[in-house]
């Protein structure tokens, strides 16, 4: 398939989600996570309308934006080793991996302007997962007031790899919540107004949860 069939066949699927939770489409970014696929296949979902992409580690996100650089808005959705961050945040217009404190504070040496961040949250707690417990989370966003090229624009999770609906939604439900008192908190640092979370599996029940950044590789690109 082309990535403009799965484009097509994706935006009616949203569409319909949307519809069935009295949302605007519009509301939901499209990250393509092109950490699988080739620069050929990369620059096919950009001429498909692909605006956003996503990779998850350094080497990947680099060897692509050599060739693309800001043809889209870059993502950076997987784990950031400190001694990585000046190699990447100068080009990156979304972290979705903020998770500690001593990452928030190389981002705050390295950048010079204010990094959009959302904070990843372990919220199934599973041990393999990376982020956040979910009890940590709303201190940890206050003590980033400390550091000021570090902007909390929303919170991330990964959903478990449960296939049962029901527990999924429950998942989404805790991240959307808690993005809901953090954001009621109205705090200058951390408007936390969105939501990324949906991969290809279970994007369908993240926007009926409340996504407002979908992170999908495998059935949009391969
Ligand atoms: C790989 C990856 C995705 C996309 O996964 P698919 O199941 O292929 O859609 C989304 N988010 C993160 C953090 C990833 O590492």
């Amino acid at each position: 398939m082309t990535v403009a069939e799965n484009l097509t066949k994706m935006n009616k699927t949203i569409e319909q989600a949307c519809r069935r939770s009295d949302r605007n489409p519009e509301e939901i970014t499209i990250i393509a996570v092109t950490k699988y696929v080739s620069i050929e296949r990369t620059k096919e979902a950009l001429e498909a309308g692909i605006t956003n992409l996503g990779e998850n580690r350094k080497e990947g996100f680099l060897e692509k934006y050599e060739s693309i650089e800001d043809q889209a808005a870059w993502h950076f959705i997987g784990t950031l080793q400190s001694r990585k961050v000046k190699d990447v945040i100068h080009k990156i217009d979304q972290l979705h991996s903020l998770d500690r404190r001593s990452l928030a504070k190389e981002i705050n040496k390295r950048a010079e302007e204010p990094v959009s961040c959302f904070v990843q949250v372990n919220v199934s707690g599973e041990e393999s997962k990376h982020g956040l417990p979910l009890e940590e989370v709303e201190s940890f966003i206050e003590d980033m007031k400390a550091y000021d090229k570090v902007k909390v624009v929303g919170l991330m999770a990964m959903a478990p790899h449960i296939e049962e609906e029901e527990g999924l939604r429950a998942v989404f439900r805790k991240l959307r919540a808690l993005r809901d008192r953090v954001r009621d908190k109205q705090l200058a640092h951390a408007p936390c107004e969105w939501l990324s979370m949906g991969m290809s599996n279970d994007y369908e029940i993240a926007i009926e949860e409340g996504a407002t950044h979908i992170r999908v590789g495998s059935s949009l690109v391969g």
